[in-house]
């Protein structure tokens, strides 16, 4: 599976430093507050759980996932949602866990739907993010790094459904999509 990598973007050790990094700007900014972390499956997983640690106030987890049809060279950003909260977000503070903002329509879709159902607030946090792709306008509030537009696989991120359990963020080798 490492051989299928060309090259390392985000290594294992960068990683943990954007986990305390934002994880202590996250208990500064939500001090004395028991916010909500609604991670955004399946890519959210590491990340939500690697940055969790280094949140030092109460926090609640919850989950969601949905699909974007980009349907061919248009970005449609119809979103839709697969599986959504188990929970009441009415009052809450919201803030919204993903592993990538590319064209921002998911998330501008979704913060825009969990704030329609009254939480006292919504942010995002977001590991990586690549503004070269936007398509509709979005600002994420905490960013773990800023990257080129390349598409890029694990540490929850995937192609075809692999490559989510590496435990860096990297570019495969061209190859590998013409197998
Ligand atoms: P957006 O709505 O911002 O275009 O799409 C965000 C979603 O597209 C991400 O949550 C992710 O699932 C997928 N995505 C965007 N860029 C990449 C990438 O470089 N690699 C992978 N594996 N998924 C990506
Ligand atoms: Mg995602
Ligand atoms: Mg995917």
């Amino acid at each position: 599976m490492h051989n299928d990598i060309e090259k390392i973007l985000l290594s294992e050790q960068e990683i943990e430093a954007i986990c305390k990094k934002i994880g202590s700007q996250i208990t500064a900014d939500y001090e004395n507050k028991k916010p909500v972390l609604v991670g955004l499956l399946k890519g959210c997983i590491p990340f939500m759980s690697d940055l969790a640690k280094h949140i030092n106030t109460h926090v609640e987890f919850a989950y969601m996932s949905v699909s974007s049809y980009h349907g061919g060279i248009s970005s449609s950003g119809d979103v839709k949602i697969k599986l959504d909260l188990d929970i009441s977000i009415k009052d809450r503070d919201v803030l919204i866990v993903e592993d990538i903002v590319d064209t921002g329509s998911t998330l501008s879709t979704i913060t825009k739907m969990l704030k329609s159902r009254d939480a006292k607030s919504v942010k995002v946090v977001t590991l990586l993010d690549k503004p070269a792709g936007r398509v509709v306008e979005f600002y994420p509030d905490y960013i773990g790094k800023t990257i080129p537009k390349e598409f890029v696989v694990g540490y929850g991120l995937d192609y075809d459904e692999f490559y989510r359990n590496l435990p860096y963020v990297g570019v495969l080798k061209p190859s590998v999509y013409t197998k």
